[in-house]
């Protein structure tokens, strides 16, 4: 009576610890939540107002399914400008939030039994939304010790293989993809004519490093689904915004699959996020030297503690290797048990996060040195 191709989906990993850890605090704990995905700042006031002015204005009524106007042109006129991509208005998918984005790209671009490829760890979703449209996923290991970047991974493709996922800088590892590994993952492309997914969320959270969008990259832009959205840059995770921007063919299928099932991303929200673009950015830059702050106290105590982590280059999560001490899980369980800190154990990303724990630092310093040094006590 239920759905086979649903069975083959598990409930999201991240999300079952962060509902225990907000059961928790429910029940008056004092629990430090390093279990979420999103910023803790509030969205930037000039946004906030667009977005009411344009709801008292009364764009409250359906909105294209493609995006309103303006927001498509802005959203092109970054692409072109900040990625180098040659893409116009008419080109851009507005979606309500990236995840949506990628829902549509899997079901669009995946039949049964095709394969997609993921480097292990990477971000929950991808593998769901794979199996949700019926294909199955390719896990790719990486190397800890190069900062997870996947090492020559062409003896994974077969004639299944559809696409490549690329989500730099990336969710769990915080690591940032450099030109070199992007040029070998565009040449394999290419050599295999596979479609790129290349999630560019956390573009804007990346410290000392330059991000570099692979569908900028000589023969790509016919085979590069580019991704992103306004809940990290902006501190939107709530307003559900996000776009896309497709080669012509499969573009025209996600926009039939957005408006069989969404409509489009909200009519005054899409206002909000216009103001996002076109307003001042100076508040972009002071989240990121805040989280930049947070991530050399975090990292530097955890290492102190005896839990090697590296310090990663982008977003806003830490990815510690706790094997000294036990696999992720078991780790993850005593810490929320034992010191009430919540974080997600590394094998909700993939084997290759087996002895791993991720550590969101989107929590104030206070908060994360509380958190080492009941860290501390555990683990000296
Ligand atoms: N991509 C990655 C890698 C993410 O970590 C997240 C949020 N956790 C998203 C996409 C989802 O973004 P949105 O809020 O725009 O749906």
């Amino acid at each position: 009576m239920t759905s086979a191709r649903l069975k083959r989906v598990e409930e999201s990993a991240t999300i079952r610890i962060s509902n225990i850890a907000t059961r928790m605090i429910k029940e008056g704990t004092d629990v430090i939540n390093f279990s979420l995905g999103e910023p803790d700042f509030d969205t930037p006031k000039n946004i906030c107002d667009a977005a009411a002015k344009a709801m008292y204005e009364g764009k409250t009524h359906y909105a294209p399914s493609a995006g309103i106007p303006e927001l498509r042109a802005a959203i092109a006129e970054k692409l072109r400008t900040e990625n180098s991509l040659d893409v116009t208005e008419k080109d851009v998918l507005v979606t309500p939030g990236a995840k949506q984005g990628i829902f549509e790209i899997m079901m669009g671009a995946l039949d049964d039994g095709d394969q997609a490829i993921l480097f292990d760890p990477a971000w929950v979703t991808y593998d769901a939304c794979i199996r949700f449209a019926g294909a199955d996923t390719v896990w790719v290991p990486t190397v800890p010790e190069k900062g997870f970047l996947p090492d020559n991974f062409a003896e994974y493709i077969n004639d299944k293989t559809k696409l490549i996922v690329v989500n730099s800088p990336g969710n769990p590892t915080g690591g940032v993809f450099g030109k070199k590994t992007l040029q070998c993952i565009a040449d394999l492309a290419i050599d295999h004519d596979l479609l790129v997914v290349s999630d560019e969320i956390y573009e804007k959270i990346i410290y000392d490093r330059e991000h570099i969008s692979i569908g900028s990259f000589d023969g790509m832009q016919e085979r590069t689904i580019t991704v992103n959205g306004f809940s990290k840059a902006y501190a939107m995770t709530g307003w559900r915004l996000g776009y896309l921007t497709a080669p012509p063919e499969i573009f025209k299928l996600l926009q039939k699959i957005q408006s069989h099932s969404v409509s489009s991303a909200t009519t005054f929200v899409q206002y909000g996020g216009l103001e996002a673009l076109q307003g001042p950015q100076d508040g972009v830059k002071a989240m990121v030297d805040r989280f930049k702050m947070r991530r050399d106290i975090l990292i530097d105590g955890l290492n102190k503690i005896g839990l090697e982590c590296k310090k990663p280059d982008g977003a806003f999560y830490a990815f510690a290797n706790v094997s000294e001490y036990g696999n992720g899980t078991e780790v993850a369980e005593r810490l929320l048990k034992e010191a009430h800190v919540a974080v997600t154990p590394g094998i909700a990303f993939g084997a290759s996060g087996e002895d791993f724990i991720r550590i969101s630092y989107a929590t104030s310093i206070d908060r994360i040195r509380e958190a080492l040094d009941r860290l501390e006590k555990i683990f000296s």
